[in-house]
């Protein structure tokens, strides 16, 4: 009997782990077999499924919205990096316990300097929103050697707030918050990431030219879009290195299959599949 791993979440149609763990898995021999979880919008709805898929012998799970925090709330043991999200993407069932992890920022990390080739030690990086998104992603850059990270927020106090609390995790790393109006007068950033969700409205964070450093990299984390209207504000201000977020779904992808798995999956043809022309 193969394996059983599954992708939970509501909606839950459109998510491409299974093409993803299904080519991870083909590429590396595993034994196993990867689905689609919709936990519902009712109260409990997770809960139950979650119940449903591990009495049935399943594996380990990956989870996506709206269920990140439930996840972990669920979970008997959590890494750091789940607990200082405050939310959980991969679960594994393990002797009776289950076990969380968040993997979206190490996949961002990953992503960044891996695939992308640009290099976070010793740089200055502005992360633009101040949710979910941004909270899983700082302790990873900085203990990538982000010798500063500044969060920007349209609600300063949430960018503020953020950094305070994930400051003392974050290594000799500087980690400070603020409003987007603070950006006028900072010096230039290497690396500048939207992790707010603007581009999925067509929309997008008020960010100066003077924001980015000669040769910086622009990153937007959502993905399949093409070029968002963040993408193009960089471009516009002489930005010739923009990503959109499929590089950060693809390696956390691959982190969650190595921990379930013990092997690391080549990422390049996942990647190559889900990739969407910036254009
Ligand atoms: P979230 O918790 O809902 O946070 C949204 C953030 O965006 C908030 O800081 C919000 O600011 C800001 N925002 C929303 N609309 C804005 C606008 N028009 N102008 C300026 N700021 C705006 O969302 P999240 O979970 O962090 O996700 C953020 C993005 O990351 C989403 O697009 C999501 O798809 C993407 N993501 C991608 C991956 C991946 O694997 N590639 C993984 C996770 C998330 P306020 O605080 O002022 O409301």
């Amino acid at each position: 009997m193969p394996d059983r791993y599954a992708v939970i979440g509501h909606p839950i149609a459109h998510s491409q782990s299974p093409l993803i763990h299904g080519l991870f898995a083909q590429a590396t021999g595993q034994d196993m077999t990867y689905g689609l979880i919709d936990g519902g919008a009712d109260e409990g709805g997770f809960a139950r499924a979650l119940a449903e898929f591990r009495a049935s012998g399943g594996r380990g799970l990956n989870v996506t919205l709206p269920f990140k925090l439930q996840a972990l709330a669920a979970a008997d043991d959590a890494s750091e990096d789940a607990r200082l999200a405050g939310a959980a993407n991969a679960l594994r069932f393990d002797g009776g316990r289950i076990e969380a992890r968040n993997f979206d920022g190490i996949g961002l990390v990953r992503d960044i300097t891996h695939n992308l080739g640009a290099a976070l030690a010793g740089r200055r990086v502005l992360v633009l929103g101040a949710g979910g998104a941004t909270r899983g992603a700082l302790r990873p850059l900085a203990l990538a050697g982000a010798a500063e990270i500044l969060v920007a927020n349209r609600t300063a106090d949430k960018a503020r707030t953020l950094a305070d609390e994930l400051a003392p995790h974050c290594g000799d790393c500087t980690l400070h918050g603020g409003g987007l109006d603070a950006l006028a007068g900072a010096a230039p950033f290497d690396v500048v990431i939207n992790a707010t969700s603007a581009s999925l409205s067509g929309d997008a964070p008020p960010v100066p030219a003077s924001a980015f450093a000669p040769g910086a990299l622009a990153y937007d984390m959502v993905y399949g879009k093409g070029l968002t209207p963040f993408l193009r504000a960089a471009q516009a201000a002489g930005v010739t290195r923009v990503a959109d977020g499929v590089g950060m779904l693809v390696e956390q992808a691959a982190e969650a299959f190595a921990w379930w798995r013990g092997v690391r999956p080549d990422t390049r043809e996942a990647l190559a599949r889900l990739t969407v022309p910036l254009a």
